[in-house]
C-alpha cells in the first residue's frame, strides 16, 4: 500500500511532538489511515463484533485512539488481534458507555495517556465550577453553611476513574495545527445537553472528519467542520440514524451529498442500516466500507484500494448480529414503541 504524506499540516506538526513524545520514539513510520477497532459489523474473523465504537486514527504524524468500545475485554482482544500499539493520544467523544468502556484497558497499558474528553457539569470525566455559582446566606451560622462559609474559589468535581490525564474540552478547540475537536451539544430528546467531541483534521485533500455517535446531529457537526474548510474529504464513524425514519435519512443524505458535497463516506456504528443503504446508493464507489477490522488509507489515495460501494452487512448472520446489537441503541424505547404502533395499526 502506497501512502504519501500529503498533508498540508505535516510540517507544522513537528512543533507538537512534545505532546506525544513517548509515541514518537516507538512510531516506526508515519501512516495516514483509519482502522476500525470496535463495531457491530465486519468480516474480520479475528475480531469480535459488538455494539460500540473505536477507531485508531493515524494522521499527520499523530496516532489518535478515538473512543474505546463497549466492553474492556472485547476491546482488548480486538486491539491485540490488530496488533495495535496503544501509545496514542486518546479522544473520548462522549459519555456513553459504548464509547468508553475500554478506557480501563487503555489505562492499564498506558496510564499516563493524554485523554481529551468533553467537559460537562458534574460529568463522569470530572468538572469544576467557581464557588460563586451558588447563593450564599451570611445570616446562617458557619456549621449550616457550605464549607463553613469559606468555599474554595474553584470547586472541583471528581472523575469516574482514578488518575487519568484528562484534558477537558468545553468548546471547539484546535488541539494541534489543523487538528480540531469540534464540541457540540445534543438537543435531541433523550440526550439533551449531552456534549460530544468530533475530530476534524484539515488535510491537503480537505477535512477528514471522525464522528463517534453524532448525537448533536451529523449535519451540525459537518457544518462546524465546513466552517474550518468547506471541502469535506471524508467522514467516518457513527451518524446516529439507527432509528431514523426514511424522511430523516433522505434529508441527511441530501445534506451530506448536495449541501456539503462530501467526497467520500465511511459510515459505521450507529449510522443505521437504512442510512447505510441510502448512503451506498447516493455515494456509489465513494462509499467506503469501514466494518470492524478495516483499515482505510487516507490522503491522496483515500479508498484507492478499498472496498468501494459495498454495503456493511452482506451476510445474513452479520445482519442478525448488527440488528441484535442495534437494539441496545434504543434506550428510550423509540424503536420498540414504533414497532408496537405498527403492529397495532395492522390489527
Ligand atoms: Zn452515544
Ligand atoms: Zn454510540
Amino acid at each position: 500500500m502506497k501512502l504519501r504524506a500529503t498533508f498540508l499540516i505535516a510540517a507544522g506538526l513537528s512543533i507538537l511532538i512534545p505532546i506525544v513524545a513517548p509515541a514518537r520514539a516507538a512510531a516506526p513510520e508515519s501512516k495516514n489511515q483509519i482502522t476500525t477497532l470496535y463495531d457491530a459489523f465486519g468480516t474480520d474473523p479475528s475480531m469480535t463484533k459488538d455494539w460500540g465504537f473505536s477507531a485508531l486514527v493515524e494522521i499527520a504524524g499523530k496516532r489518535i485512539l478515538f473512543d474505546t468500545g463497549n466492553d474492556a475485554d472485547m476491546f482488548a482482544a480486538n486491539v491485540k488481534a490488530k496488533g495495535v500499539d496503544l501509545k496514542t493520544l486518546d479522544v473520548l467523544s462522549h459519555r456513553h458507555s459504548d464509547h468508553m468502556a475500554g478506557l480501563n484497558y487503555v489505562l492499564s497499558v498506558n496510564p499516563t495517556v493524554k485523554i481529551y474528553a468533553p467537559k460537562e457539569g458534574f460529568g463522569v470525566y470530572g468538572s469544576s465550577l467557581p464557588s460563586s455559582f451558588y447563593r450564599k446566606d451570611e445570616t446562617l451560622p458557619p456549621e449550616m453553611r457550605y464549607y463553613g462559609g469559606a468555599p474554595p474559589q474553584v470547586m472541583k468535581f471528581g472523575a469516574a476513574w482514578h488518575g487519568p490525564n484528562f484534558e477537558l474540552i468545553d468548546k471547539t478547540t484546535e488541539i494541534a495545527p489543523g487538528m480540531t475537536l469540534i464540541a457540540l451539544v445534543s438537543d435531541a430528546p433523550g440526550t439533551k445537553e449531552l456534549k460530544e467531541l468530533s475530530l476534524a483534521v484539515n488535510t491537503s485533500e480537505g477535512m477528514v472528519l471522525v464522528v463517534g455517535c453524532s448525537h448533536p446531529g451529523i449535519e451540525k457537526i459537518v457544518e462546524a467542520a465546513a466552517a474550518i474548510n468547506p471541502k469535506i474529504h471524508l467522514i467516518a464513524g457513527g451518524f446516529h440514524l439507527v432509528v431514523a425514519s426514511d424522511d430523516v435519512v433522505a434529508k441527511a443524505v441530501a445534506a451530506l451529498k448536495d449541501t456539503f458535497k462530501v467526497e467520500s463516506i465511511a459510515p459505521g456504528h450507529c449510522t443505521g442500516e437504512p442510512m447505510f443503504a441510502a448512503l451506498k446508493k447516493a455515494f456509489g464507489d465513494r462509499y467506503l466500507y469501514a466494518g470492524l477490522g478495516t483499515t482505510l488509507p487516507l490522503g491522496a489515495n483515500t479508498g484507492s484500494d478499498m472496498r468501494r460501494g459495498e454495503g456493511p452487512a452482506l451476510q445474513q448472520d452479520d445482519l442478525t448480529t448488527y440488528r441484535r446489537l442495534a437494539r441496545r441503541e434504543d434506550p428510550f424505547g423509540i424503536l420498540q414503541a414504533r414497532s408496537l404502533r405498527t403492529k397495532a395499526s395492522r390489527l
